[in-house]
């Protein structure tokens, strides 16, 4: 998470700045609230559509003790560098909390502020930690059985002195375990934790979700996901629209607000939260789930129509697709193959990587259920937010200061090409069953795709070796196109690759310098900045003049007020979260190409985006799409 199965916000100042700290280890009291009765609203980023009320299910309750551990003495290494990626997400996180205290009455912030920055200072080369790393070479001791060992050495030290402030003494030593506690949750914070039991119908309320996280959700069981991190189009907020579960990120406040069991009404468009939420409010929102529900109705009626506009050019509508769990929905929203296969989901939530075979077994049934119809599968973008274990274990190299810029995507399978050769090999096994196409993550140069084309013929002549047949033309090799880099040099890479498939989620985050998780920046995220609505353009150029096949499958692609200005930038493929096709079917059917293209003229003329987005969603209100 890295949600924190650890003492909820009442039991740790940190992790709730209005909570006050007091006599430690007691469990220390909420702020004042008003009387459970009073509706409290919170805003947030609305990032999955729909309404949900229910009880709150708080991901921060303190967790059973973590067991002690002892390790081998080959592993001591790899224990001090998790304790010290523990303490490094420790710091990051506090660091984040000083930042949010500017929100607080002056007198929390004054006495808040101190103890954050004493909590740093603990997670930096403090005697807590020293004597950690030192307990585990010496001891051979788990990272946090030694965090626990020196945390109650360090207290029992304190509370031993010769001082008649009895309650300063408690409080030092309490803020010792309180960091304590707060680095074993981050060490026990593997993201495979138990989010499968949530209880039925509840609204879980986290600090923050991982990707991985959400992708174990089960979206029958849950109603909702509300969050204080996270950005509208980071890969959680992705994960929790394909699963179709209601949730508000980047709301803050609420984790301090919220217990579990209080009930919560929270509307996934636009960001509302209310706790407590009052009869009028609960009506309300009663009567936003039944209206979405004729509204899915409506719109599943559209499932057997062609994607044609009104001058009978007709668009490729597909869908993306992050877990095999989405499969069924895929068939219902009636998508034209899939546009996005991540594979992500397969190496998430495990210790190991999966071998061929795994891998064989997860795309079969995803290109038998799709018959015909294109899958495309994109090789492993790990990296930037989508951290996983079993990789973080086997490639330490691939942990950079900045993810997001290391060794992500292309960049991390060339540099192990026995990952990329092995999850070629499994793709192509199941080539042979439908119509597969091969994507690469994250290229920047060309070179990155001959480098890949190199290895996908060298695979290709092993797998027939062994015997299994494949096509004399082997399926096709594409290339992301989500890096500025990429697109100012899409000319080239077009003579490499055999298709293109824009993500504008990364080409926004990489060419606004906007982390697209981030909820502190989400408000600087904007696809229609006209910076990257131009490197689109060129893209799709170099692509068309080639008569090569370009998609978008970021997700402007799936909101169907973009819908004219990507047709009009020449694009007749887009690739979305399959319960966005049928907005995007009805948008397309009321749509004329010429209008999109003139519209669509208009915009690249403009500098400022606010007007762009004006012009945009006075375009999409319009009657008729004059333009
Ligand atoms: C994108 O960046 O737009 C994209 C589709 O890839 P992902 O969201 O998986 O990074
Ligand atoms: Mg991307």
């Amino acid at each position: 998470m890295k949600t924190e199965p650890g003492p909820g916000p009442s039991a740790n100042p940190a992790a709730n700045p209005a909570a006050k700290p007091e006599a430690a280890p007691a469990r220390r009291a909420k702020p004042a609230r008003p009387a459970a009765s009073a509706e409290r609203r919170f805003a947030g980023i609305g990032v999955s559509p729909g309404i949900a009320i229910g009880p709150v299910f708080d991901t921060t309750e303190p967790p059973s003790e973590a067991p002690r551990r002892s390790i081998a003495e080959s592993a001591v290494e790899a224990e001090r560098e998790r304790l010290a990626a523990a303490a490094a997400f420790s710091r990051k996180q506090i660091g984040k909390l000083k930042t949010r205290l500017a929100v607080l009455p002056e007198e929390a912030q004054e006495e808040l502020e101190p103890l954050l920055d004493a909590y740093i200072l603990m997670l930096g080369n403090s005697r807590l930690l020293r004597n950690a790393k030192k307990r585990i070479s010496e001891e051979l001791l788990a990272a946090e059985t030694a965090v626990a060992d020196e945390a109650a050495a360090i207290a029992a030290a304190i509370l031993a002195a010769k001082d008649d402030d009895k309650a300063g003494l408690n409080r030092r030593a309490g803020e010792v375990f309180e960091i304590a506690k707060r680095l074993t949750r981050n060490l026990l914070a593997t993201p495979f934790r138990a989010m499968k039991d949530l209880p039925a119908g509840c609204i879980l309320v986290a600090d923050e979700l991982t990707p991985a996280d959400a992708a174990l959700l089960e979206p029958g069981r849950i109603a909702g996901v509300a969050t204080e991190e996270g950005g509208a189009d980071g890969h959680t907020a992705i994960m929790l629209r394909a699963l179709g579960i209601p949730a508000v990120l980047g709301c803050h406040g609420l984790t301090a607000a919220a217990e579990r069991g209080h009930t919560v009404a929270l509307d996934g468009a636009s960001g509302r939260v209310a706790l407590h939420p009052s009869a009028e409010t609960l009506a309300e929102a009663k009567e936003g789930l039944a209206a979405h529900a004729r509204e899915r109705a409506r719109l599943g009626k559209l499932r057997r129509l062609p994607a044609l506009t009104t001058d009978g050019e007709t668009v490729e509508l597909q869908a993306n697709l992050e877990i095999p769990a989405e499969l069924p929905l895929i068939a219902n929203a009636g998508a034209q193959g899939i546009g996005l296969l991540r594979t992500e989901f397969l190496f998430m939530n495990r210790d190991d990587l999966p071998d061929e075979d795994a891998q064989v077994a997860a795309y079969a049934p995803v290109v038998d259920a799709m018959g015909q119809d294109c899958v495309t599968i994109r090789v492993l973008d790990w990296g930037g937010e989508k951290e996983m274990q079993a990789l973080s274990q086997g490639v330490p190299a691939a942990i950079g200061p900045n993810p997001a810029l290391g060794l992500r995507g292309i960049r991390m399978l060339l540099r192990k090409p026995e990952l990329l050769e092995e999850q070629f090999a499994a793709i192509l096994r199941v080539a042979g069953r439908g119509n597969v196409r091969i994507l690469l993550p994250m290229v920047t140069v060309p070179a990155e795709v001959a480098q890949a084309r190199e290895i996908y013929d060298r695979v290709a002549k092993r797998v027939r070796r062994r015997g299994v047949e494949l096509p004399e033309k082997l399926p096709p090799l594409g290339a992301m196109i989500e890096t500025p880099g990429a697109a100012l040099a899409a000319d080239a890479i077009a003579l490499e690759a055999d298709f293109f498939a824009i993500g504008t989620n990364d080409l926004a985050m990489y060419t606004l310098a906007v982390d697209r998780a981030e909820v502190d920046v989400a408000h600087l995220y904007d696809p229609l900045h006209p910076a990257v609505l131009r490197l689109m353009q060129f893209a799709v150029e170099a692509a068309l003049r080639l008569r090569m096949p370009v998609s978008v499958c970021g997700e402007m692609a799936g909101n169907p007020k973009f819908t004219p200005l990507l047709l009009g930038l020449g694009l007749r493929s887009l690739s979305m979260n399959a319960s966005s096709i049928p907005k995007v079917k009805q948008a397309v059917r009321g749509l004329a190409i010429d209008d999109c293209a003139r519209f669509t003229r208009r915009v690249m003329e403009q500098s400022d985006p606010k007007r762009i987005a004006e012009l945009v969603a006075e375009f999409a209100a319009a009657p008729s799409k004059g333009g």
